[in-house]
């Protein structure tokens, strides 16, 4: 059995435009299928998605637009780097940048955020850089 920390809802109403959210498998959403456990959640309406936990039914993170996509995944990278580098623990960084932002630790997940909160987190990323590299 597969235990995610701090479970996101089930998604049924979609945050961005109100439409019901379905259940979708990877080959309607990208024509193929990535990773053993090929579902996602979809709004009817716009379009936007989420995947969801391997082996389970819980959402990796919120409802995402296409915009809020591509922010997840540019600024995520920056942040990414600094843990990569070994300087820092994953765990660590990820502690570090939720201090930053100001929220939980546990709350602190690049797929619960926003496009502000992207943006936000890339810059503290930067920040971090500087303090790792100083020290
Ligand atoms: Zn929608």
């Amino acid at each position: 059995m597969n235990r995610v920390k701090n479970p996101l809802p089930i998604p049924s109403e979609c945050q961005h435009c109100g439409d019901t959210v379905e259940i979708v498998h990877h080959d309607d959403l990208y024509g193929r299928s990535y990773g053993d456990w090929p579902w996602a959640y979809r709004c009817k309406g716009c379009g936007s998605y989420v995947g969801m936990h391997p082996f389970t039914n819980i959402p990796l993170g919120t409802l995402a637009t296409t915009e809020m996509r591509e922010a997840r995944k540019r600024c995520k990278s920056p942040f990414e780097a600094l843990y990569k580098s070994g300087r820092l623990t994953r765990s660590d960084a990820y502690k570090r940048l939720a201090e930053k932002l100001g929220i939980e630790h546990e709350a602190c997940h690049f797929g619960w955020f926003d496009v502000e909160m992207c943006l936000k987190a890339e810059q503290a990323a930067r920040e971090i850089f500087i303090e790792i590299y100083r020290s």
